[in-house]
């Protein structure tokens, strides 16, 4: 089911000042996909969630799931959480702890009075699709962090919903167990098939697990694609820093060429992937540390050749990160732990214009 929200804008009022939690937020889910709301702490992802799911009502604009209106200011709509058929996995509290395995995911049929039959076989399917089965009588309380967001999975799947919304489900997990549950939930959702609306603040996250990404900052979406397209091909600076580690450069757009747009920076001119920027406005230079290949020694010179001089390193396993001082920028690099580098050594890069990106600040 695609998800189609227009105009939604979201006020609230605490001690005496107004927060626009969403500001006008305009965004088309699609249909059978992961779908990710990422953005910085207090961006406004729970609020959109909350109104997707009816938890929260909207101060402007319309709300569809596929062909139903759920929520419209305009129209005066608004259709109850519980007849949106939608499921949600929460950040906290995900499942009840005086609750057994089978309770916990019963749950949800229960309260709809489904007979008891029908019940203990569609928990058990669901139990068996989120590799659970044996577990029915095990309390909450006797399983790992892991088994626990699988409970609360099950418990939102069980009743077939049409869309199934994440918010942080996997902030409570330690880093190792959050890798391995980050997989897991992958392949539950690629075997789904349904709309899955997710909400992270942790880039790898929602690098790794979907299909479209949409970038959040202050209540606005400020960038929607795919997690390629968000972390190499980004519009904004906001969406190109947030997203991954970067050397951000200031930088004047000096001509555009057929293939190239080129920059006077702080490093020096330099051949970007074209971006139609005017001549002469200000830009960033945006340049990941993984394209930043350094050699020993002073360049030779010629195009896109940057020379500098190795000004830190710290070694983080499987490289060193060092940053290096160049014309006026400290660049962040990284080069292997056998390349034998010290502080204040010389070294030079060649800048393949294809990884140089321009950005709007
Ligand atoms: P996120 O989930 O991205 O961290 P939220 O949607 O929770 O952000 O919050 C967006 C903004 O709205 C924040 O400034 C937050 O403090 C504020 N906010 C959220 N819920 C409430 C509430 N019930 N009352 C007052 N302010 C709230
Ligand atoms: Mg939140």
């Amino acid at each position: 089911m695609e998800i189609r929200i227009q105009g939604v804008s979201k006020y609230y009022f605490s001690e005496g000042k107004t927060i626009k939690a969403l500001d006008g937020v305009d965004l088309t889910i699609p249909a059978n996909r992961i779908f990710t709301l990422l953005g910085p702490s207090g961006c406004g992802k729970t609020t959109l969630l909350r109104c997707i799911v009816g938890l929260e009502a909207p101060d402007t604009g319309e709300i569809s799931i596929g062909d139903d209106v759920v929520w419209s200011k305009g129209k005066n709509i608004s259709i109850a959480p519980e007849k949106r058929g939608l499921g949600m996995v929460f950040q906290t509290y995900a499942i009840w702890p005086h609750m057994n395995v089978f309770d916990n995911v019963a749950y949800p049929l229960q309260i709809r009075k489904l007979p008891r039959h029908v019940i203990r076989e569609r928990v058990e399917k669901t139990l068996r699709f989120v590799r659970l089965e044996g577990f029915e009588k095990r309390p909450a309380t006797k399983l790992s962090g892991g088994q626990q967001q699988r409970v609360a999975l099950a418990r939102a799947l069980v009743a077939e919903p049409k869309v199934i919304l994440f918010d942080e489900p996997l902030s409570n997990l330690d880093a190792k167990l959050r890798e391995e549950t980050r997989k897991e939930l992958k392949t539950f959702l690629g075997k789904l098939k349904i709309t899955a609306v997710y909400v992270t603040h942790d880039r790898v996250e929602a690098l790794a697990l979907s299909d479209t990404i949409a970038v959040m900052r202050a209540g606005e979406i400020v960038e929607v694609g795919s997690p390629q397209k968000i972390y190499f091909d980004a519009d904004h600076e906001f969406v190109a820093d947030f997203i991954g580690r970067a050397n951000l450069i200031k930088a004047t757009v000096r001509t555009q060429e057929a293939e190239h747009t080129v920059v006077d920076s702080g490093i020096g001119t330099i051949a970007c992937q074209r971006r139609d920027f005017p001549i002469g406005s200000e830009v960033t230079l945006c340049l990941r540390p993984e394209f930043i290949r350094l050699a020993r020694g002073e360049g030779a010179g010629g195009k896109n050749v940057v020379n500098g001089r190795v000004d830190s390193l710290v070694f983080v396993g499987e490289a060193y990160e060092t940053e290096i001082r160049a014309g006026n920028e400290l660049l962040l690099a990284k080069f292997d732990p056998d390349a034998n580098l010290n502080e204040g050594d010389p070294v030079s890069f060649t800048l393949d214009p294809a990884h140089c990106l321009l950005v709007s600040i």
